[in-house]
């Protein structure tokens, strides 16, 4: 598979694409999505169906401020930057922006690189700054994460903070291609059970945290959707 989904057949997902995703998906998305395929490690780019899922969430929200850690060659970010007003802005980490120059063309082209505030970097030291930062508490409409998964919870942490009460700080790979529903006896890669064990504990965390409540989405690699309550 050249994709990943947790739905039970390639033809499904091939359906949803065909008939729901790909003929509203907005041309430089496509653009972007057709470059980042020839990357060696493309599969990290979040998927169309993702993607779309995103931009209505955003555009329902109303969502102006956002913060996302985790770009690559930016597909969520762009995403994220089309489904905001035209004075909306995001700020955007990653500890490397080499592959965000690749997407960034594009970017510029869709004529929404005024909205981003890309920051390279690791993700955490900067939540640091900006928690320090008073007036930067309770201004942000949403988060998506989509980056190191060992440091979850550490975003978890500042990020409460930073959105809104009402704000939502979505987590990406949350059911981490199905493996944590497998018991830790079955064989698997070493990257696979690292990923499942922090994902295991970061979906604990999540279920019990009353600062929020939570909606796990099944879409892509699943999604955990957090609206902050007080
Ligand atoms: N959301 C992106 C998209 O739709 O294309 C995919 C993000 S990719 C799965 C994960 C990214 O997180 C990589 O580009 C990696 O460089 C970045 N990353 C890893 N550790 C990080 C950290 N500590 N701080 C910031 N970014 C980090
Ligand atoms: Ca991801």
């Amino acid at each position: 598979m050249d994709h990943k989904s947790l739905l039970q057949s390639d033809a499904l997902y091939q359906y949803i694409l065909e008939t729901s995703v790909y003929p509203g998906e907005p041309e430089p998305l496509k653009e972007l999505r057709e470059l980042t395929a020839k990357h060696p490690r493309h599969l990290m780019a979040i998927p169309p169906d993702e993607g779309q899922f995103l931009r209505l969430l955003l555009k329902l929200m109303n969502a102006k401020n956002t913060i996302e850690i985790g770009v690559y060659t930016g597909y969520s970010l762009l995403s994220t930057a089309l489904a905001l007003p035209d004075e909306g802005k995001i700020i955007a980490m990653d500890i490397s922006r080499e592959n965000y120059d690749m997407g960034r063309p594009i970017i510029q082209k869709a004529g929404v690189a005024h909205k981003i505030d890309f920051r390279e970097g690791p993700a955490l030291p900067f939540l640091d700054e900006m928690i320090k930062n008073e007036e930067m508490h309770r201004s942000f409409d949403f988060a998506f994460v989509d980056a190191d998964k060992c440091n979850y919870l550490n975003y978890h942490k500042r990020l409460i903070d930073l959105v809104k009460v009402g704000g939502v700080i979505a987590y990406d790979n949350t059911l981490w291609q199905g493996s944590v529903a497998v018991p830790p006896e079955v064989p698997m890669s070493e990257s696979m059970r690292y990923g499942r064990e922090h994902t295991l504990e970061l979906n604990k965390a999540l279920a019990a945290d009353p600062r929020i409540e939570i909606a796990q989405i099944p879409i892509a690699d699943g999604v955990t959707l957090c609206r902050r309550l007080s």
